[in-house]
């Protein structure tokens, strides 16, 4: 094999679309072609296409939710490589929504400007998926399961070991690319499909390669938290159309077009709330949210007269594998991408339809470096001895009580004590170490942003170290 890829939410895809392309032999192994965030994903993708738009505006506009943490340089890459990609796309057919043949934009939390190009209303990631499931087809091959460990050989890649239900197997490849997904499920409250666990992220971190960013974990303020243990999550878009949230007593209490962890954390203090949209017009409802509601009608809520109850969730995470926007990592052969990788573009905040931009860019740059990687990368078939990471990831549960919507300092080191190892102790220590508040990092003992904290919190080999901001 030429390629494996891990993954098959936008990034994987997109680059394994690329690579079949140019006649390499690629696989991919996912634990279920469409169980991804990127399937999920609704509002849609950013990139300023419009006449009164720039690439300086979406870049300001990205600077100032990062909050004081984003990477101008990469952001500016991002949003011009990015608006290149999705015009092509729109121009080879894929069916993003239009008004009168014009592509229909619109605007969410944090942007200043309609830019946001959505599909099948909120089926935006579902489309994009289906669309290059349809490209692949045939060109790539496919095994179902999970990778649970990277081959490595010295500083070289060598394949991957994957676990398909029944046994672990060693696979080889000239290159890797790994296109995992975030680690917003190993909270047990979650919008992410369960497999979002960062098992991947913490085989390369024993591997030696560094992770950052990992306390910047974004919460969605209105998700739906169904009894069988799924999650239905209320896009904001419903707010902006003029749906409220009102505590048990019936009563406001949070201005709804807030920012999001704004709204998450009000919601929060008061134990849970519900969203109200019966006032809004009927038709309006059932022609933009018909899914949402058919959702909700399982569990016996009417969007047009009942309020739903709901609570926040990890939606996001903009921690991961360190790497530039090309996927690269210090093990040659390898690249990450996409929600996997941590990139610094989302700073400490992640704007809106950022994050499938920036899967998209990441794929399209990674597949133009292996490109030119590939003629030096050799087959070879080194023993190796599996060193799989565990599926089920030791103390979750403490992610939901003490690394959620709101930390405490002195809480979380308590709680520290008692983990030794795994993803979820670097998720609560990156937690304790950020003594500030910032973007969607918020600490009871310390409310206020400190500049003494711009920059990264990064861990390599066991330990942490803190990289300011260039
Ligand atoms: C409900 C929801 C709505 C969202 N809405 C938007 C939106 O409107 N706009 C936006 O920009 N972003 C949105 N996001 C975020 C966005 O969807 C993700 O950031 C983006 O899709 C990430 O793409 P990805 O390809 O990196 O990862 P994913 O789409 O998460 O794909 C990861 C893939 O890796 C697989 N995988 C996981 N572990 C392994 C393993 N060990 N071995 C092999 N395969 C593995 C998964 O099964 C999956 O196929 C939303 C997210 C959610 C959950």
């Amino acid at each position: 094999m030429d390629v494996i890829i891990a993954g098959t939410g936008i990034a994987g895809l997109m680059v394994a679309h690329e690579l079949s392309r140019s006649g390499y032999r690629v696989l991919m192994i996912s634990p279920g072609l469409r169980r991804s965030s990127s399937y999920r994903a609704q509002g849609g993708v950013a990139a300023p296409v419009l006449e009164d738009d720039s690439v300086e505006s979406h870049l300001y506009d990205t600077l100032r939710a990062g909050d004081g943490l984003g990477d101008r340089q990469r952001i500016l890459e991002m949003i011009s490589e990015g608006r290149e990609i999705l015009l092509q796309l729109a121009e080879e057919g894929f069916p993003f929504d239009r008004e009168n043949g014009r592509l229909a934009l619109s605007v969410e939390g944090g942007h200043t400007r309609r830019r946001i190009l959505h599909s099948g209303g909120v089926q935006t990631g579902r489309n994009l998926v289906e669309y290059f499931l349809r490209r692949v087809e045939g060109k790539v091959e496919y095994a179902e399961g999970y990778v649970v460990d990277i081959v490595v050989d010295g500083s070289r890649v060598r394949g991957v070991v994957m676990w398909d239900g029944e046994g672990i197997r060693v696979v080889y490849s000239r290159a890797v690319v790994v296109a995992s997904g975030g680690y917003a499920s190993l909270y047990r409250k979650s919008t992410n499909p369960d497999t979002s666990r960062g098992i991947l992220m913490w085989n390369l971190y024993r591997k030696g390669l560094p992770l950052e960013n990992l306390e910047f974990v974004q919460f969605h303020p209105t998700v739906f938290h169904a009894p069988d243990g799924s999650r239905i999550l209320i896009s904001e878009a419903i707010r902006g159309d003029g749906a409220i949230l009102i505590d048990g007593n019936g009563e406001r209490f949070v201005d709804e077009r807030d920012t999001r962890d704004r709204v998450a954390r009000a919601i929060f203090r008061k134990g849970g709330a519900y969203l109200y949209a019966g006032h809004l017009d009927r038709d309006l409802l059932l022609q933009k949210y018909s899914m949402l509601m058919s959702k909700l009608l399982d569990f016996g809520y009417d969007l047009t007269k009942d309020p739903v109850p709901v609570y926040p969730a990890a939606h996001y995470t903009i921690g991961g594998v360190k790497t530039d926007l090309y996927g690269k990592t210090a093990i040659s052969g390898l690249r990450v991408i996409g929600e996997a990788a941590s990139t610094r573009v989302h700073g400490a905040n992640r704007l809106a339809s950022n994050s499938l931009l920036e899967a998209m860019v990441m794929a399209r740059r990674s597949y133009r470096a292996l490109s030119d990687e590939l003629p030096f990368l050799d087959y070879r078939e080194v023993p190796h001895f599996p060193d799989p990471v565990p599926l089920e990831v030791p103390g979750r549960e403490l992610l939901d009580r003490y690394a959620f919507v709101e930390r405490d300092g002195s809480e979380l080191a308590e709680v520290v004590e008692g983990i030794k190892d795994g993803p979820v102790r670097l998720i609560l220590m990156s937690a304790l170490l950020r003594r500030e508040s910032r973007g969607v990092h918020y600490r009871r003992d310390f409310p206020e942003k400190d500049e003494e904290y711009r920059g990264y919190i990064v861990w390599k080999g066991g330990e942490w170290s803190w990289e300011p901001l260039r």
